[in-house]
């Protein structure tokens, strides 16, 4: 049996850069090697955790998150793309983890924490939101991923649901459940995005993202406005490299190659930062070719999602089906955690005790 993969978005906007880098790239990349079974879903219920007045926002972006997934390169032939609210052993297994996790556990999980901070809840903490990590268990463990490809942002719900599996398999005398594993990217500088403001990270909660459809004008437009150094004030002055939006987009996304082909003068990414460094090279020229690979990056990409976009009943037809698949393995694990507690009492094996 091939191991299993799973991982997912919430559908409340479409997808930007530091998905595409941070997760979906090695989607498409695992989903190609044909070692993998790979579920990919669309987290309507945990978007809902932090948007129950505003369902209408998730219902918007649906549709969006999947024609994101289709441009980048996901292929409902070979990867389960599903909904989550399709699927009601995710709704079941919360209820059975919740009771192996205490709250104090839950109130020091640091992204968590800081979500909490990002989104003012304070006393007005929904308690799903503040439970959604048990949720994202349930979501890992229902079609026992071994690996979840994600940004470091996840790596604490990963860490929770690995205690949750050990807790579950030990308490229940059982090997039912999988312990998943985090596949971070390659690039260090991808596993946490900037944004384009320079916010340590892009999120569509902040506002400051690079999105896959962004036109051509509007990706030259962000770029040309990104965060860089304040100090660096005439071209001649010494430059910063730590902290700058523009360099950290380049070590994310330019090769040497590409910086030779475009800039001739240097070898390299090493060489231009050197040159930044000691002064003497504008950010207008550095932003000029951050444009420059990232219009190669996302044109193929625009155009994709175009395409698919006018084929409203294949994206639909798709999740559906996506869905139904999604429902047949983790009601399989649902039997099996059932079976686990011994709460399958209709299946033959309670005993009267005289
Ligand atoms: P929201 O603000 O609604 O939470 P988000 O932009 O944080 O949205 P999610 O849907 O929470 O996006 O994240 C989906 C996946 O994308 C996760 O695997 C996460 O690690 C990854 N991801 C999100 N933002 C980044 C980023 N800036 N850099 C790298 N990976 C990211
Ligand atoms: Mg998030």
């Amino acid at each position: 049996m091939k191991d299993i993969i799973l991982t997912g978005d919430r559908p409340t906007g479409s997808l930007h850069l530091g998905h595409y880098v941070g997760s979906l790239k090695n989607r498409v990349t695992l989903q190609n090697t044909d070692k993998y079974d790979q579920f990919v879903m669309i987290a309507d219920i945990q978007a809902l955790t932090d948007n129950a007045n505003n369902p209408e926002k998730i219902r918007a972006n649906l549709l969006e998150v999947m024609l994101d997934y289709l441009a980048a390169g996901l292929d409902p032939e070979k990867t389960t793309i599903f909904v989550q609210s399709q699927i009601p052993a995710l709704f079941e297994l919360p209820m059975y983890y919740s009771n192996l996790v205490t709250m104090s556990r839950l109130e020091r999980n640091p992204t968590v924490k800081n979500e909490i901070k990002l989104r003012g809840f304070e006393r007005n903490l929904p308690v799903g939101f503040m439970t959604y990590p048990i949720s994202q268990a349930a979501d890992i463990t229902a079609f026992k991923a071994k690996y979840v490809p994600v940004g470091d942002d996840q790596l604490p719900m990963l860490e929770q649901a690995r205690e949750i599996v050990s807790s579950f398999n030990r308490i229940y005398n059982c090997e039912v459940l999988v312990e998943p594993e985090a596949i971070l990217p390659e690039n260090h500088g991808c596993s946490r995005l900037v944004g384009t403001d320079g916010n340590a990270k892009m999120s569509k909660s902040l506002g400051n993202c690079i999105y896959l459809k962004d036109d051509e004008k509007t990706l030259k437009q962000k770029i040309m406005s990104m965060y860089t150094d304040p100090l660096h004030i005439n071209v001649s002055d010494p430059g910063h490299i730590e902290g700058n939006t523009v360099f950290a987009y380049l070590d994310a996304f330019a090769t040497d190659a590409d910086v030779s082909a475009l800039l001739p003068e240097y070898a390299g990414l090493d060489e231009m930062k050197e040159h930044y460094k000691r002064g003497g090279l504008g950010d207008m020229k550095c932003k000029k070719l951050l444009n420059s690979v990232m219009q190669e990056l996302l044109r193929p990409i625009r155009e994709r999602r175009e395409e698919f976009a006018k084929d409203r009943g294949y994206l639909l037809d798709s999740l559906s089906k996506g869905s139904a698949k999604a429902r047949e393995v983790s009601d399989k694990t649902l039997g099996e955690v059932r079976a686990a507690i011994g709460i399958n009492y209709f299946s033959g094996s309670l005993k009267l005790h005289l």
